[in-house]
């Protein structure tokens, strides 16, 4: 699959890990974290020169991005080293922002292990780190020469890590296609090996028309993708980052938003059920103790760096499969709904 973006293009390739990597140059550097290289450096060439960050989103910052800067300079990689990202959506920001960077940007390759990286962080050519101030602050558009698609990595997930990344998958469903949450429950047990193989595309399928329509997020469609994340990205800052992972505090917020459209009248009645009923069945969470303070809810999203003007955005549902991006919802009505939860 071929994405398209201002400076070129890039394929999307379903291939084996063994596949991925023989297609890699030689001397590439790859850049990984802890749990992805205990489990999979040996599928690496043994020479490989290999850069390891501890686990978790605490390694998108900027002391590790000046860290991994500083090892590049003293292995004397050059503008034509590549970089390869290998690991979930942390890996792929992190690396991909060093990538953008260091010397005014390398090659950079994505080979994404998470079921969230495959779906959605590897493709679209956003890259970033964090600041104490707030998650993705600091970042750019830098779009990867190629993204490998293995599945077969996925298989190490833990349930827990899998069931995040489907977050996303049903986020997909919802917003652009019904068929595809039909595919989902119609998919017996979604870690037999290949079951999720069609999903994964499908969504990568609807990631690539949105990204070619609006790349850098200024018409409006990107920002669809956002269904579920104003206040998901309020759950997560409210419980401190870590407890719930983000996959799981956008299935409450997809839950609270469904509820938001039904309740403005933009959305079918019954909207939120199903949303509640997919999302349980997948066994995400779909409630958090932090919606009930309802102020520091509302105060929290309008901090948010989406947020302007003293207006919440939203990305609402018309009905399964279709939504639309709302600017104002009026405060008052998102009150209404938080206070009757
Ligand atoms: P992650 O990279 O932290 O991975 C989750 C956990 O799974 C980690 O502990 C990791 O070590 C482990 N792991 C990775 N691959 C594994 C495998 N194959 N087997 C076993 N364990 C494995 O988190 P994530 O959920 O993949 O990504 C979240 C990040 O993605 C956030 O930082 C978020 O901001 C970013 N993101 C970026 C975009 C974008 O467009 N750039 C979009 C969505 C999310
Ligand atoms: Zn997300």
């Amino acid at each position: 699959m071929t994405i398209r973006h201002s400076a070129g293009s890039y394929e999307v390739d379903f291939c084996s890990l063994g596949e991925a990597i023989s297609r890699l140059p030689a001397d590439s550097i790859y850049l990984t974290d802890e749990n992805v290289e205990a489990l999979y450096r040996k599928a690496l060439p043994p020479s490989a020169q290999v850069l390891t960050v501890p686990a978790g989103e605490a390694s998108k910052s900027i002391g590790q991005w000046a860290e991994l800067q500083s090892r590049l300079a003293q292995w004397k990689a050059g503008r034509k080293t590549s970089l390869v990202a290998f690991g979930g959506g942390v890996i792929g920001d992190l690396a991909g922002f060093v990538a953008a960077t260091y010397m005014r940007g390398v090659p950079l390759y994505q080979i994404p292990t998470t079921v969230l990286a495959q779906v959605d962080s590897s493709v679209g050519g956003k890259v970033g780190i964090d600041l104490p101030e707030g998650k993705n602050l600091v970042g750019a558009f830098y779009p990867p020469r190629t993204v490998a698609i293995c599945t077969e990595t996925l298989a190490t997930l833990s349930d827990r890590e899998f069931s995040n990344g489907m977050a996303e998958v049903w986020k997909y469903g919802f917003i652009l296609d019904s068929a595809l949450c039909d595919s989902i429950r119609q998919t017996g047990s979604l870690r037999e090996p290949g079951a999720i193989d069609p999903i994964v595309r499908r969504c990568i399928e609807l990631k690539k028309q949105v990204v070619e329509e609006d790349e850098f997020e200024t018409k409006g469609e990107r920002a669809k993708l956002n269904f579920g994340h104003t206040v998901g990205h309020a759950v997560e800052k409210l419980t401190g980052y870590g407890p719930v992972l983000h996959g799981e505090a956008i299935s409450i917020g997809m839950v609270v938003e469904a509820q938001i459209g039904e309740a403005i009248g933009l959305s079918e009645p019954g909207m939120r059920a199903t949303v509640e009923e997919s999302l349980r069945s997948q066994g995400l969470p779909t409630t958090s103790v932090v919606l009930r303070d309802v102020d520091m809810l509302i105060e929290t999203m309008l901090l948010d760096k989406k947020a302007s003007g003293g207006r919440l955005a939203f990305s609402l549902l018309t009905s399964i499969g279709a939504c639309k991006l709302v600017e104002d919802v009026p405060i008052s009505d998102v009150r209404g709904v938080l206070e009757r939860l």
